[in-house]
């Protein structure tokens, strides 16, 4: 491609959504660009450390539950497409005491949607699964249809469908400034090099309002991190044992079982440190609450896996200010479309972002309710 090539679509930032939205458009033979700051899937954003939940009953807001149907549906025929294993159906277990918000809200998008959904006794969950202790004012909200993602699996195979049905991808390539108003379109860009295009996708995960300075963004990218450890095989073996989150008072985690002997991996939704993308080291360690937060939550529901410590890792989230997603168009300019705070739970959402973000670049619009996820909603003082 020569510098003059004007692209139907740009996409900045080929991670999660941007890589799916990319492969969405390739396969409608659209002129795309997808161009990275890295080299995708990669360990430096927020999709990295193999797994992410997938749940259905969302504890988030009933509102997700449509788009989260048809997000498994497309990773399942990723899967079937690519032959990648993506989705492990391990089933989902939410823990808590049964007046937590956030399970009473599992429990409402269940009844709502007709979404399957067994409701246990502290007493049914150990007997159940042994390598949980669970006081018996908790109960236990079970998916079984649910399970894990495979992340960086996941991006990779839209990569491959992307480049296969003729997207250009460029990696290694940070954009270093947008001009919105050029006179080829949209004027991206990088160090050494310039593209154009018609319609850009802003989707730079923890680094999007570093490139839309003008919007002002309320995101907060924040350090995160998760651990593996050593358990027991058999107890906590995905044959055996369930994804899972629990809510503890305000705290909050997630976990994986162990797979094909990776040791139980756990994490905590909440909390974190707020950073800025360009310093984020990566240093699991540099904080005492990296390891023994998680700790915490192993000693108090898990006790059988609160082994040695396996590995450690730190990612970002992208927090907005209300926890729920932004995916909007510039409200100045109808060509520019963006994706961003996906505050921790947008991984599962990364196949059906794929296909919102292709229909509001072709069509301007997406079939998906996607009003919710408004830049309108917040009081931005703009730039
Ligand atoms: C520890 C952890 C656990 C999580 N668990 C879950 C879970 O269980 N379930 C779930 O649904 N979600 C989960 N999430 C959230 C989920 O992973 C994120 O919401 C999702 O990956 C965000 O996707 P994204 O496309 O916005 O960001 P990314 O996937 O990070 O993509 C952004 C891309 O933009 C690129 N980029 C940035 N700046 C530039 C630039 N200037 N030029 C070019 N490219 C640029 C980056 O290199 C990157 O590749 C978790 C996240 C973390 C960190």
């Amino acid at each position: 491609m020569t510098k003059e090539t004007v692209y139907d679509v740009a996409i900045i930032g080929a991670g999660t959504m941007g890589m799916a939205a990319g492969a969405f458009l390739a396969q409608q033979k659209v002129k795309t660009l997808l161009i990275d700051a890295f080299d995708p899937p990669h360990t430096k954003g927020s999709h990295h450390g193999d797994t992410r939940l997938i749940r259905h009953a969302y504890g988030e807001g009933r509102q997700y539950v449509t788009l989260v149907k048809r997000a498994q549906q497309l990773w399942e025929d990723l899967e079937k497409q690519t032959g990648y294993k993506i989705f492990e159906k391990t089933g989902v277990l939410g823990l808590g005491p049964e007046d937590s918000p956030f399970l009473q809200e599992t429990i409402a998008a269940a009844e709502k949607y007709d979404l399957p959904l067994e409701i246990l006794k502290g007493k049914e969950i150990k007997e159940r699964w042994p390598g949980f202790s669970v006081p018996d004012h908790f109960i236990g909200c079970f998916e079984a249809g649910s399970g894990i993602i495979y992340s960086e699996t996941a991006i990779q195979a839209y990569k491959e469908t992307a480049v296969k049905n003729g997207a250009d991808l460029v990696i290694n390539t940070p954009v270093r400034h947008i001009d919105m108003n050029g006179e080829n379109g949209v004027k991206i860009s990088t160090e050494n090099s310039t593209f154009y295009a018609k319609k850009i996708i802003v989707t730079a995960g923890a680094w999007a309002a570093k490139l839309l300075p003008d919007l002002n963004l309320p995101i907060q990218p924040t350090r995160k991190a998760v651990g593996w450890f050593e358990s027991p095989s058999g107890l906590y073996d995905a044959a055996n044992f369930p994804a899972f989150f629990i809510e503890d008072n305000n705290k909050k985690a997630y976990g994986f079982p162990s797979l094909k002997g990776s040791g139980i991996k756990i994490g905590k939704s909440d909390g974190g440190q707020a950073i800025d993308p360009n310093l984020h080291t990566q240093d699991f360690g540099l904080y005492e609450t990296d390891e023994g937060d998680l700790r915490h939550f192993l000693e108090t529901y898990m006790p059988g896996a609160n082994g040695t410590l396996k590995e450690g890792k730190t990612c970002l989230y992208t927090n907005s200010s209300d926890q729920d997603f932004i995916v909007d168009f510039h409200p100045e300019h109808s060509h520019v479309i963006f994706a961003c705070g996906f505050s921790g739970h947008g991984f599962k959402f990364g196949s059906v972002m794929g296909e919102v973000l292709s229909q509001m670049a072709l069509e301007g619009q997406s079939q998906f309710d996607i009003s919710i996820f408004s830049l309108k909603r917040f009081d931005c003082d703009r730039k």
